[in-house]
């Protein structure tokens, strides 16, 4: 399925769908995700609420089924200095399918940009919620633990 336009919001259905509209956001900002991980819960479930903090780059997801809190990717690196901030969708709701994308160094697997993409279960908007360049090395333990 497209994404279906509204104003300057788009609106998905799918991991799919922040998948495409993290592609979109990442090649305007000149470094392109190549790789992509779904968040998904030890308890199984898969809608967080999101909190992050772009200028430490660290970000925690928390699990809306059974509360437990996740430090994204390397975040646990950066989570003592960061002051975390709740995103809410344009409607109000601050629960989120996530879907994380990484630009990668040239010719490496060594993450260079990290994208936090976010598709509203109440709206179904879709969006990268935070971006910030990333050192965090490998992507594949990186995408591992998003
Ligand atoms: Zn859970
Ligand atoms: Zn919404």
């Amino acid at each position: 399925m497209p994404l279906r336009k509204k104003g300057r919001y788009r609106y998905g259905d799918g991991p799919e769908d922040i998948r495409t509209e993290v592609e979109r956001y990442s090649k305007s900002n000149a470094y392109p995700a190549t790789r992509f991980a779904a968040s998904a819960c030890a308890c199984g479930h898969h809608v967080f609420s999101l909190e992050s903090d772009e200028e430490a780059g660290a970000a925690r997801r928390i699990c809306t089924a059974c509360g437990h809190v996740h430090l994204m990717g390397d975040s646990a690196d950066y989570a003592d200095e960061a002051e975390f901030g709740a995103h809410s969708c344009v409607c109000g709701e601050e629960a989120f399918e996530l879907l994380s994308g990484v630009a990668l160094y040239a010719d490496s697997n060594d993450v260079r940009w990290l994208y936090i993409g976010c598709r509203c279960t109440q709206c179904s908007l879709v969006g990268v919620f935070a971006d910030w360049k990333s050192e965090s090395g490998d992507a594949d333990a990186f995408l591992a633990a998003v």
